[in-house]
């Protein structure tokens, strides 16, 4: 073990220094062959992750309409509040009352998380949406194996987030699909033929993946209790109806959040989230524990919960992502209702907009986000929504969430969220017509497009089997 790195020189820390004594590691332990670490100093070192991380588009950096996902501005106070020291260095196994203000933060964030969805009770423990979703349907299941009624199937929509089936499939239940109508809802025929005594739930999202209010809610959720089923919310898309409706209103009895969408956590590339689940008087009894309370004098963790479902993560959830969802929530007060009637006026407003050149499969009133289709540009132009996605990389702006909900073809979803100005709604315009009006004019040039970005067009397949992670200009 002479040397660590090929050459000799940049190295920013000595690793070569042959009087390390090694004598202390046993042989067969020892490096057969240099670690490979790159040949330079801690300046070139920090030089070459800033080019990497300046090659990222970010919401700091551009207009980001990705329907489904809320990329709203994330206010950077929360950061500082959330590496306060208190937090941070808290551990975990602290006895309650050496961790009373991290317990009144959760306790309070129950508290306001049960104010915006309506419901009893709070478990902030699942990790995610999709934990979230997985966590309500264990709640679902304990409720029914309880009462020794053992119901296998759940009803999905077919617009529905691809999480719902998954969840409901990993918690041991059957799917059944439904239908939607021609107005993008839920066909309430279909509903009422699928519905026996086998039906546990139904999964449902309102306003739902087409970004349209299901109208008919009031109708499902009776007809599901007249039924002894459940109703499951999908909410992590919650920035429609803040503070002007919520599940309870709509009949639900089970609704998780994503904290890291509507509660403002900068999110994308798998960081740390939050989805926990809040549920009616009669399901309390079933959730994760131990659940936060409070006696009059202290907060605690209460651990005593009937036939609860057990614990579901570590501890008690991602509390960062707590704190900033409860600075967040703190800061909009009463506001969290008129950012949610921006999110609705700037999505109605870009669709209103854009109907001209696209088409628009459901011509309706949107709430948060609405779903366009590439078709009439693929069927006369040879120009899909691949190939629009891509161009608009090339404008300074992330791409909409694309081919998703399933149910239209060559989706193309857009939210654009309550923290963006006219003038970017109205650049992100000019920029979707002057694409549209490429496709007839300069169809080559979408076919392939992006232009101007660090890298081109990606093998998708080959991209996620086998990443290349590295750096060098000849190996992309
Ligand atoms: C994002 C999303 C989910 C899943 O949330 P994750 O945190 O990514 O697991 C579920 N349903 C809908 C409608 C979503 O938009």
């Amino acid at each position: 073990m002479k040397t660590i790195f090929e050459k000799k020189g940049l190295s920013g820390i000595n690793l070569t220094d042959e009087k390390i004594d090694l004598s202390f590691i046993r042989s067969d332990l020892q490096r057969k062959s240099p670690i490979g670490l790159p040949n330079v100093g801690e300046l070139e070192a920090m030089r070459h992750y800033k080019a990497l991380s300046d090659m990222n588009f970010c919401i700091e950096k551009g207009f980001y309409p990705l329907g489904s996902c809320t990329m709203k501005y994330n206010p950077k106070v929360n950061e500082l509040l959330a590496s306060l020291d208190g937090f941070t260095n808290l551990h975990p196994m602290f006895d309650d009352d050496d961790c009373q203000g991290a317990l009144e933060l959760m306790y309070k964030l129950q508290e306001a998380l049960k104010e915006i969805t309506g419901m009893a009770a709070v478990s902030l423990q699942p990790a995610a949406g999709a934990h979230g979703e997985l966590t309500g349907m264990m709640v679902i299941k304990k409720y029914f194996e309880t009462k020794g009624d053992n119901r296998k199937k759940v009803l999905i929509p077919d617009s529905a987030h691809g999480t719902n089936p998954a969840s409901a499939h990993l918690c041991g239940f059957d799917i059944v699909p439904v239908k939607s109508d021609e107005k993008g809802q839920i066909c309430i025929e279909d509903l009422k033929s699928l519905l026996d005594s086998d039906v546990a739930a139904i999964m449902m999202t309102n306003p739902n993946t087409l970004g349209i209010f299901e109208e008919k809610v009031l109708e499902i959720s009776e007809l599901m209790h007249e039924n002894g089923s459940l109703l499951y919310y999908d909410g992590a898309n919650f920035n429609a109806i803040m503070g002007i409706t919520n599940p309870k209103l709509m009949g639900f009895d089970v609704v998780h959040l994503n904290l890291h969408k509507t509660f403002s956590t900068p999110h994308g590339g798998g960081g740390p989230g939050a989805g926990p689940i809040a549920v009616t008087e009669n399901l309390k009894e079933f959730l994760p524990s131990p659940v936060i309370d409070f006696d009059g004098k202290k907060y605690f963790r209460n651990y005593d919960i009937k036939h609860s479902i057990g614990n579901v993560k570590g501890f008690y959830g991602n509390f960062s992502v707590l704190v900033k969802a409860y600075a967040y929530i703190l800061m909009m007060g009463k506001n969290l209702k008129e950012a949610s009637e921006n999110a609705v006026l700037n999505a109605n407003y870009l669709k209103e907009k854009l109907k001209k050149a696209y088409l628009l499969p459901f011509d309706e009133p949107c709430m948060h986000e609405f779903v366009l289709s590439g078709e009439k540009q693929k069927h006369e132009n040879g120009v899909s929504t691949l190939n629009i996605a891509k161009a608009l990389m090339d404008e300074n702006t992330h791409p909409p969430t694309v081919y998703f909900p399933l149910i239209v073809h060559e989706a193309i979803m857009i939210e654009p969220t309550e923290s963006e100005t006219k003038e970017v709604l109205d650049n992100f315009v000019d920029v979707m017509l002057k694409i549209a009006d490429e496709a007839k004019t300069n169809p080559e040039k979408l076919l392939n497009a992006p232009h101007n970005t660090p890298v081109k067009r990606l093998d998708e397949t080959l991209a996620a089997r086998q990443p290349n992670l590295s750096y060098k200009d000849e190996e992309r």
